[in-house]
């Protein structure tokens, strides 16, 4: 039991030693007190609810840091040429740019430094260019 409701409760129990002898005063004050008590059992439906709620959306912040991770999503200040991807070439371990459309294409990945082909085996996140 609530605060509210123990309140109510007391409130109840003073009405019964009370003994109104108006009987209209005494209908009101026991409808008011009836009244509390439903609104005090409302209040702990809601803060149950609250709570349940409370719960639901720590869930979400947890899975959201989850799936935060697994996606690694930090933007490279450097990258801002939205979609250029920043690939290091095994070849010549040179840093070289390409275009996303280019990954995407079957003709596989030209290094403009050496010319030679470059397999999909990309580091997309930029982590290499640290310096
Ligand atoms: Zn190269």
């Amino acid at each position: 039991m609530s605060y509210i409701s123990e309140k109510v409760a007391y409130l109840d129990g003073l009405a019964d030693g009370l003994s109104l002898k108006d009987e209209g005063t005494d209908k009101v004050l026991r409808g008011v007190i009836e009244t509390l008590g439903a609104i005090a059992e409302a209040l702990e439906e809601q803060d149950e609810s609250i709570d349940d709620l409370s719960d639901c959306v720590d869930g979400i912040y947890d899975e959201l840091d989850d799936i935060e991770e697994a996606l690694d999503l930090e933007f490279d200040g450097e990258m801002d040429e939205d979609d250029f991807i920043e690939v290091v070439c095994p070849h010549c371990g040179e840093t070289v740019y390409f275009d996303e459309d280019m990954i995407d294409s079957d003709d596989g990945l030209i290094c403009p430094n050496c010319n030679e082909t470059i397999e999909f085996d990309i580091p997309i996140d930029g982590d290499e260019a640290d310096e």
